[in-house]
């Protein structure tokens, strides 16, 4: 049995000559990568299929050829990605769109390699090297042991940096003791976070300085004329801004998540899959996040993409540590008044401010909300159980 699924991420430390063999390493594949999807389109022309395998065996004599210094494994895991992007392809005709055929990777766009299985790399963690066949003993940073037993592994360039990332299986289990206590979490702009306890959660510091450098930055590339060298490297700029805000709300979305669950045996949350639903039809959901992104010049999706992060996080936290999360559909859970239970949408008088039409009762709006999230939550955990009894 596989059991639960981890990844870590390390980064590496090669030496200069360890670097040639890296990008040479992503060169040779990159060109793998577009001499089979051209094999893939000559057979399509003439009404014929390549599948993976075919495509495995035209590796056998790559023997003594550069791309052969680096092993068939990596190969084989080049020649799989194309096969994702046909499968994909196909996928979507079959499901009647229009999308566009898998297309040649250029060489700043081709930045990751994967070894599908165990041969062809090894991540010995007492020497704290990242073996690669082709390229050596890549010194990494071992900030923390392998969650699991190894399975498989990518290899990343980003700007300058180079990254391992490992896949492993038979993660152990890790439970945590009982606290007592539930919480009811309501996601937001102005705060990442506002607890059922009251606890606001600020957005980190660095996300918002780096979101400003970020457009700047696009300022910045828009006149550029296209395939010249100067706006080659405001893109790499725009790149490395987008890498260091992403880098930054992982790190923050992983602290909030450890905390959540070392504090709490269950955690209710609002469920993005209807907030989204909601928010397509409507243009926005009763919660005025994206508005409020729009009028101070930020970029929602940001914020949308932190939310679903954050939350996947907690999700595989509370697996491995036994908490429950709960999932509640959030609408009305804004206007609704946590004392009363009296639901308009005027009880929202304000961003931040709560104040109940009926009762009076006034509060940050967060808070309200973040109310009413956990009390859905342990709502629909009690039917839940009750549905479990009587079946
Ligand atoms: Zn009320």
């Amino acid at each position: 049995m596989a059991g639960r699924v981890r990844c870590a991420k390390y980064l590496l430390s090669p030496t200069a000559g360890q670097r040639q063999r890296l990008d040479h390493l992503l060169w040779m594949q990159r060109n793998l990568y577009n001499m089979a999807l051209n094999h893939r389109r000559a057979m399509w022309e003439h009404g014929q299929h390549a599948s993976r395998y075919d495509q495995f065996a035209l590796l056998n004599n790559m023997a003594g050829t550069d791309l052969g210094r680096y092993g068939t494994c990596v190969a084989r895991g080049t020649l799989t990605r194309v096969d994702l992007a046909f499968k994909a392809f196909f996928r979507r005709c079959r499901a009647g769109e229009a999308p566009g055929y898998p297309r040649f990777k250029a060489r700043w766009r081709f930045n990751s390699v994967s070894w599908p299985d165990t041969s062809g790399w090894r991540l010995d963690a007492s020497a704290k090297r990242f073996y690669a066949m082709g390229v050596g003993h890549v010194k990494l940073r071992l900030h923390r042991p392998l969650p699991g037993r190894p399975k498989c592994a990518h290899l990343r360039r980003e700007g300058r940096r180079w990254w391992v990332v490992v896949v492993c299986d038979q993660v152990p289990a890790k439970p945590l003791p009982e606290t007592g206590r539930v919480v009811g979490i309501d996601l937001g702009v102005a705060s990442t976070l506002t607890t059922s306890d009251g606890t606001h959660v600020a957005n980190p510091r660095p996300a918002r300085k780096a979101q400003e450098c970020l457009a700047s930055a696009q300022r910045d590339l828009a006149p550029k004329a296209k395939g010249s060298k100067a706006r080659r490297r405001a893109v790499e700029r725009v790149a490395a801004h987008h890498r260091k805000i992403r880098n930054c709300r992982a790190d923050h979305a992983h602290q909030l998540s450890r905390q959540l669950i070392n504090h709490y045996d269950v955690v209710a949350h609002e469920d993005l899959r209807i907030t989204n639903m909601v928010r397509s039809a409507k243009g926005s959901v009763d919660k005025p996040g994206t508005n409020v992104a729009a009028k101070s010049g930020l970029n929602g999706s940001i914020y949308d993409a932190g939310w679903g992060q954050l939350l996947s996080f907690v999700a595989y936290k509370a697996e491995e540590a036994g908490r429950t999360t709960i999932a509640v559909d959030p609408r009305h859970t804004s206007q609704t008044c946590a004392r009363c239970g009296h639901t308009e949408a005027g009880n929202r008088c304000r961003q931040a401010v709560f104040r109940c039409l009926r009762c009076g009762h006034q509060a940050h709006a967060d808070h309200n909300a973040a109310i009413n999230i956990l009390r859905a939550g342990l709502a629909q955990r009690a039917l839940r159980e009750v549905q479990k009894k009587t079946a």
